[in-house]
């Protein structure tokens, strides 16, 4: 259940497989595969780790004839392993080629994504787009609109800033960049409608890699329809700089009320795993108060109060095993989701902060008597001492899980 409080603009539902976007229905998570799509078995694995971690939808690449004759495959498989997870296919230069070629591809797709960008020139993007489109129609199949200012429609980006060039008083060059993409997403979901697609089957994205771009960008979409939005920052980068940058954009709109799915465009680190983006959007929302996913656990910093890392350790533990049980436990315990876990390294804040939790510890600082109190529902319950004050305070948040979510 949402705590937010915030107002959610309320846009066309659209059905993806299954999972309704917009029309005020949660937030939706999105991420996409790197693999190559052609590989059947690795990108069916890295769907499989995607959704176990809580991806709602998942995009892969459709990018020639091997992947259009694979995708398929991969949605049996993914079935037969009774994983749903819609998948989204992203196309572009050749999409309308591959997805006339290879029926079974189109349908096995919950969504098309065709960026305006990458369409073709003139006639023959008006063609192809239809194409598209008309194939989208018959297999009743949505489709985003997805702009991206790493290629954007050269001819539209001629035609207005030629427009604003005779304009007695011209906007600025990074005004009507954003306006550009604006219109791009309006004038083909315009144009997909009036080629009989339906208005709830349509979603719209303008994807920027400047945070204050992105803001401006989809602030006047919203303004100026009520499709439902796809946000995400793109290209945002690696580590803390791609999830600080998506952060920073998508918690503005969202708080606006502006947004009806999301991904976090991550670059993975060498070895990471893909699905940290996954993780990341949920942590957005959770932490916004817009969604529930996992318990959250509330750790101090630490500072010289604290004489070693055993508790940044201890914090880490518990994220860790929280997380790794909720694939089983959000159905067996509904609810603890919501549940908050205080992990604090002195007694400062330790015991304050435990009381607000559901269930705190408070481990000893620098100087300090070497026991470490627990809070259940702001209630001491118990004070553990020894070796095995982790292994102990794991026991009590299952019996806690069990006995206030059973
Ligand atoms: S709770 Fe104690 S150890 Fe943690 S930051 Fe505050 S004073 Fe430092």
């Amino acid at each position: 259940m949402s705590v937010s409080g915030v107002q959610r603009k309320i846009t066309e539902r659209v059905s993806v497989g299954g999972v309704a976007i917009g029309g005020g229905a949660p937030v939706a998570i999105q991420s996409m595969t790197n693999t190559d799509t052609a590989d059947v078995q690795a990108t069916v694995e890295q769907v499989l780790a995607l959704a176990r971690a809580g991806s709602e939808l998942v995009r892969l690449t459709v990018n020639n004839e091997a992947a259009a004759q694979a995708v398929p495959a991969i949605r049996e498989q993914l079935d037969q392993s009774g994983c749903h997870v819609p998948l989204i296919g992203d196309f572009h230069f050749n999409g309308h080629k591959l997805l006339s070629k290879y029926p079974a591809c189109a349908e096995a797709l919950a969504k098309f994504r065709i960026n305006p960008g990458n369409v073709g020139k003139g006639g023959a993007r008006d063609e192809k787009f239809a194409a598209m489109i008309d194939i989208a129609r018959r297999y009743d199949k949505a489709v985003r609109i997805g702009v991206n200012w790493g290629s954007m429609d050269q001819e539209l980006v001629v035609r207005m800033m030629d427009e604003n060039a005779h304009n007695p008083t011209p906007k600025s060059n990074e005004t009507m960049i954003r306006e550009i993409m604006v219109v791009s997403a309006l004038e083909s979901a315009q144009k997909a409608e009036s080629l009989g697609l339906a208005k709830n089957k349509i979603i719209l994205s303008c994807k920027m890699s400047g945070v204050q771009d992105l803001i401006a960008v989809y602030k006047a979409l919203s303004r100026r329809c009520d499709y439902a939005l796809h946000l995400g920052l793109t290209e945002a980068g690696m580590g803390s700089k791609g999830i600080v940058a998506s952060t920073a954009a998508l918690a503005v709109l969202l708080q606006q009320g502006i947004g009806d799915t999301i991904r976090i465009s991550l670059t993975p680190e060498p070895g990471g795993s893909r699905t940290q983006e996954v993780v990341v959007a949920q942590e957005i929302l959770q932490s916004m108060g817009l969604r529930s996913f996992t318990p959250q656990v509330i750790a101090c910093p630490g500072c010289g109060r604290t004489s070693s890392t055993y508790f940044q350790q201890l914090a880490q533990d518990i994220q860790r095993y929280l997380r790794d049980q909720m694939p089983v436990w959000s159905s067996r315990y509904p609810g603890v989701e919501d549940m908050s876990v205080a992990v604090m390294g002195c007694v400062v804040n330790g015991p304050g902060e435990s009381k607000h939790a559901n269930i705190g510890i408070s481990l000893p600082g620098t100087g300090e008597i070497p026991v470490a109190p627990v809070y259940e529902d702001g209630e001491k319950t118990v004070t553990l001492k020894g070796d095995f004050i982790a292994k102990e305070f794991q026991t009590i948040v299952e019996r806690y899980v069990e006995t206030h979510y059973g």
